[in-house]
């Protein structure tokens, strides 16, 4: 008997019963902006960017409206201008290019290898284009950040991470994030802390951090800030930076406190699955996983595997025939945009070269969710039946 799977790849959890009655707590206040506090009353933003700052051991952090919006303050207050070019991957989602274009400027993309990192090889000829490298942890895959932090520091190019997938993710020890002068992340709600919409921007520069504050609205309220630099710092700033708003409000705060508590345990549970998928997908003929590097403390809430060097009809039939048994893949090599799934040659507001290694691996990546409402049981089965349907048309071919 054929079995199919009937979970859902875009439902996640509920909000944890703490967070909605933090919620609720918040409602009853009716203070829901950030600066609207009674006496000392401290705001729910303000102990949340104090808390995620001692989890990664960052100095500052900030919270706001989006990654996105995390992503394009962090290239404002390092002075990117209209007109710069600025490095970033040419294998990540459409925020990131947007969050360049978002400040007038041009990304310049950088391939990515058969293990779904940066290319540092094509990394070190363009090192030369640009001040800023935005370094996407697509998917979860951190590159060796040794290598690339020697890089960019021998040629002067500031990195701000995106960690959007790499909340609790680190590399050889040190949290994704605390790597570049600036790591931005997301709390959105396919991420790994789920507020609908939010994100937080870290960093351990005063100046960076003030810039930032005053960028998202804080008027002249800055010292309600707890993780923030001192207000020396705002001293001449406050009058250069514009106002340009995307604060966090305290219903979202309120709720992503509760959830970061349990980040630790989450990120646990996001790979016992992965590692059943993984399990259940080894030795598949003409299936590759990827290499995970024993310094990688990766947290995998999403899995992929290459198909490479296949048609694109026969990867075609792959998902079709995944789909009609309930499994949701996503694939890179479209020439289409669909869905979240877009590629470096579909943002057409930034000019591009063809990379033809690069290309090669997206043509072959496979992409699906692992939500923490899947049990193991539904990763075994989901597995069984990738690898029974990428068997049969492996087979055909
Ligand atoms: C989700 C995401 C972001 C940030 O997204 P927002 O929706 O703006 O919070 C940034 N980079 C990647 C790779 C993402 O998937």
């Amino acid at each position: 008997m054929t079995q199919n799977f009937t979970g859902s790849f875009t439902q996640q959890e509920p909000i944890p019963q703490a967070a909605m009655a933090a919620a609720m707590a918040v409602m009853q206040s009716g203070r829901l902006h950030r600066y609207n506090t009674h006496g000392d009353e401290i705001a729910e933003a303000a102990l949340l960017e104090e808390e995620f700052a001692d989890l990664v051991g960052a100095k500052y952090c900030l919270a706001v409206a989006s990654g996105g919006y995390a992503m394009a303050t962090a290239l404002r207050a390092l002075g990117v201008r209209s007109g710069d070019r600025v490095l970033t991957n040419a294998f990540t989602l459409a925020p990131v290019p947007g969050s360049i274009a978002a400040v007038g400027a041009v990304p310049v993309f950088v391939g990515v290898t058969e293990d779904l990192v940066i290319d540092l090889d094509d990394l070190a000829t363009k090192l030369d284009q640009a001040k800023v490298l935005m370094l996407s942890h697509m998917r979860g895959h951190i590159c060796d950040m040794d290598a690339l932090m020697a890089l960019c520091d021998a040629a002067g190019v500031t990195v701000i991470e995106d960690c959007a997938h790499t909340m609790g993710a680190h590399w050889d020890g040190m949290p994704s994030g605390r790597w570049g002068k600036v790591g931005c992340f997301s709390t959105q709600t396919y991420k790994h802390i789920n507020s609908g919409e939010g994100g937080f921007l870290i960093t351990d520069d005063p100046e960076v951090m003030a810039r930032a504050i005053m960028l998202s609205g804080s008027y002249m309220l800055f010292e309600k800030h707890r993780a923030a630099p001192p207000p020396e710092a705002f001293a001449q700033i406050k009058y250069e930076t514009p106002n340009i708003s995307g604060r966090m409000d305290n219903l979202r705060a309120a709720i992503l406190r509760p959830q970061l508590k349990d980040l630790r345990t989450q990120c646990d549970r996001w790979n016992d699955r992965y590692r059943v998928v993984e399990d259940g997908l080894q030795d598949v003929p003409g299936l590759a996983l990827i290499d995970r590097p024993a310094k990688e403390g990766f947290v995998a809430s999403s899995f992929q595997f290459l198909l490479l060097d296949w048609s694109a009809d026969a990867v075609g039939e792959v998902i079709d025939r995944c789909k009609a048994r309930g499994v949701e893949l996503k694939w890179f090599g479209g020439a289409e945009p669909a869905g979240f799934t877009s590629r470096y040659d579909s943002w057409r507001y930034a000019p591009t070269a063809p990379m033809p290694t690069s290309d090669r691996v997206l043509a072959g990546v496979v992409d699906m969710r692992l939500p923490l409402t899947f049990s193991l049981e539904d990763c075994a089965l989901i597995a069984r039946i990738i690898r029974a349907e990428v068997s049969a048309v492996f087979q055909s071919a």
